[in-house]
């Protein structure tokens, strides 16, 4: 079993989409997050299925915001033998969920001042630029490092012209990976594509190091760019563009009242929505806080078990109104989160994307994990 920090609590796995009272065994008052680890594990796999070669995973910015340690640790069961992070201080805490063994790449490299966390953690930086690579080389010369290009995107990686200074000096240190992104790959059909995959080709030819430049996109734009292998953080949790992805987040909401409310009065900051029939509003425990961006607006429904109850008003900082009027009694939780309201509906609703959404989710739900 994967090594869960004491205070996560475990449930008993359930499909998805159980009836409330099944998943829910305890009187709550703060939203809840639930994280299914068997969905997170099925899109790895999915993925993986995908191509003929090596699947690693990135789980910076805490796994997207589900919990790097459970996840890594689940992943590294799975089989993932490598891992992706941002910074350094994410990777120390990957590496404690997962122990010695699978790689855990930095993206940002090697900073002044990650020196000790590199070591002490057995981190691999992804070397940016040749300031990174002299100070890895004075300060650990004899640790692993990786090489990350950049390939037209300009955000990270070394420019064409370092490189070219550069490679006579890294190759025979034998970096465990050259790597590079693409910046259009959620669109297949963008010529970006071709022309990042001929730069990156370009620049890696001859190297014996193993090559990667997809991203979950990446991944489904097909084999050619697979290379060594492919590096998926978004689509093993659920969200766009993996379109077959499971969902592994699900959101409850405790309702705190529901009140009647007449013909012709309003709910919420600002009156932006009026009763048009007398209606019954519930109140739940989550707003923009917990990352339910006051950006949504109108356009989503909270579940009460299979039937969807529309969002009405503003969403606050820590309440959001529901219109309840066609439950045939008040519910005691709302879902907003489901297998039918997805990661990137909410994210349409806000104008931003799933990935923003899923990581914007708050540090004040109660989480859970299922197995
Ligand atoms: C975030 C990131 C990934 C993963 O991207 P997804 O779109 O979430 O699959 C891969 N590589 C790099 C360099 C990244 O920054």
């Amino acid at each position: 079993m994967p090594n869960f920090p004491a205070k996560i609590a475990i449930i008993a796995a359930y499909p998805l989409d159980l009836p409330h009272s099944n998943v829910m065994n305890s009187a709550m008052s703060t939203a809840r997050l639930t994280i299914n680890l068997q969905a997170l594990a099925s899109n790895w796999r999915a993925l993986d299925a995908k191509t003929d070669v090596e699947t690693g995973a990135v789980v910076k910015a805490d796994a997207y915001g589900l919990g790097a340690g459970p996840v890594s640790a689940t992943l590294a069961e799975e089989g993932v033998r490598k891992f992706f992070v941002a910074v350094a201080e994410e990777g120390a805490a990957v590496r404690k969920a997962i122990g010695p063994g699978p790689m855990i790449g930095i993206f940002s490299g090697h900073m002044e001042g990650d020196t000790d966390l590199l070591r002490d953690h057995d981190l691999t930086p992804l070397i940016n630029s040749p300031e990174q690579f002299l100070r890895h080389q004075q300060a650990l010369p004899d640790r692993p490092f990786g090489i990350q290009l950049d390939s037209g995107m300009n955000r990270l990686g070394l420019e064409p012209a370092d490189w070219a200074e550069l490679r006579p000096k890294a190759e025979p240190l034998n970096p465990v990976v050259v790597m590079s992104h693409l910046a259009c790959s959620d669109e297949p059909d963008h010529p970006m594509n071709r022309q990042q995959l001929k730069t990156f080709r370009e620049m890696t030819e001859g190297v014996a190091a193993p090559r990667s430049l997809a991203a979950t996109a990446g991944t489904l734009l097909g084999a050619e760019f697979h290379f060594e292998f492919c590096r998926p953080g978004v689509g093993l949790y659920g969200g766009m563009p993996f379109a077959d992805a499971k969902p592994v987040v699900t959101v409850d909401l405790p309702v705190i009242q529901v009140r009647p409310v007449e013909v012709g009065e309003s709910v919420g900051y600002g009156n932006s929505w009026t009763a048009r029939r007398p209606s019954r509003i519930a109140t739940v425990a989550a707003g923009y806080a917990d990352g339910l961006h006051r950006a949504i607006g109108g356009g989503i429904d909270a579940f009460a078990g299979g039937q969807p109850c529309p969002v009405v008003g503003r969403i606050s900082m820590d309440l959001i109104t529901v219109d309840v009027t066609d439950l045939p009694e008040d519910p005691e939780r709302l879902r907003i989160l489901n297998g039918h309201q997805t990661v990137d509906d909410l994210a349409e609703a806000a104008g931003t994307i799933g990935y923003e959404i899923l990581t914007s989710l708050g540090a004040r739900y109660s989480r859970g994990y299922v197995e």
